[in-house]
């Protein structure tokens, strides 16, 4: 019997206490095996792009991530445990969000503006950990990454403090406002509206009277913000409505939902390629939240 090598080890405590974890080799996780290579089996069904691949390896990084203690002492991962010289975990799949702060620049920016919480020192920066999961994102200002739901975090320790619940300061961060259109550009460039319902929603378990009340109620709070935050709107409202159909078999047409609140945000001031980004990214929150 040869001895559990210390990554597994800290794995397997990491699984047992529900968080989700992955070998590493250096800082990223180990290629996908000769059949999942180059996407060539689908995908994991739990990813962005849903695909039927059940390797039972460790392949498509944060998609492997697994708190099956079974799975993680499987035959198929023990070679790949003897190389690995460190353990990710995913975030959002153990409902938190870190905010990955690179440099001494980004840890003091964040103590000045985020909510204190758990801490984990990093080679040259700091993790901040959030209870409550977010679509990820890189670079959302200089030195600072999110990374929760479709990434995975390097584990350097449990770290101090008690963790503070994902502050909306964080959230907005992803959808954050870029700029602001010059006056008079707005009219002349609303996007055009289609409108929702039975043809474009052929697979929609709810009444046409319940969708379209739910989005007037969303479209109604977007127009509200008429001075700033419409996009952060944009983005909360997309992915409360899209939420209401992770029942549905679908198609459900969330895009022409989706076309409606861009065209409201549009209107009340939020450049389209923002509020572009901002709704596809709510509608895509509320899919991987439900994965
Ligand atoms: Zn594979
Ligand atoms: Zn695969
Ligand atoms: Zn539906």
């Amino acid at each position: 019997m040869s001895a559990t090598p210390e990554p597994l080890r800290v794995a397997l405590a990491l699984a047992a206490a529900g968080v989700p974890v992955l070998p590493l080799r250096g800082k990223v996780p180990f290629g996908n095996c000769r059949s999942c290579k180059d996407g060539a089996c689908g995908g994991r069904p739990n990813m962005k792009a849903a695909g039927p691949c059940l390797c039972p390896a460790p392949c498509h990084a944060w998609a492997a991530a697994t708190t099956d203690a079974h799975a993680l002492t499987s035959p198929v991962w023990a070679p790949v445990w003897r190389e690995a010289v460190a353990v990710a975990y995913h975030p959002g799949g153990a409902g938190l969000t870190v905010v990955d702060l690179d440099n001494a620049a980004a840890v003091a920016w964040a103590r000045e503006t985020l909510p204190a919480t758990r801490t984990v020192p990093t080679t040259r920066g700091e993790h901040w950990l959030y209870r409550g999961a977010m679509a990820s994102s890189n670079a959302v200002r200089p030195g600072v990454d999110i990374k929760s739901l479709t990434q995975y975090a390097r584990w350097l320790g449990a770290g101090t403090g008690g963790m503070a619940v994902l502050p909306a300061a964080v959230r907005a961060m992803v959808v954050k406002e870029e700029t602001t259109p010059a006056p008079g550009e707005v009219a002349s460039s609303l996007p055009a509206r289609a409108t929702w319902d039975r043809s474009v929603a052929t697979g929609c378990r709810h009444t046409e009277r319940y969708v379209r009340t739910g989005l007037e109620r969303g479209l109604a709070l977007v127009r509200a913000r008429t001075e700033s935050g419409a996009g952060s709107q944009a983005f909360g409202v997309a992915r409360f409505l899209a939420a209401q159909h992770t029942g549905c078999p679908g198609p459900c047409g969330l895009a022409v939902l989706g076309d409606a609140i861009v065209a409201v945000a549009v209107s009340v001031g939020v450049p389209e390629t923002y509020a572009r980004r901002a709704v596809a990214n709510g509608l895509e929150a509320a899919v991987e939240r439900a994965a």
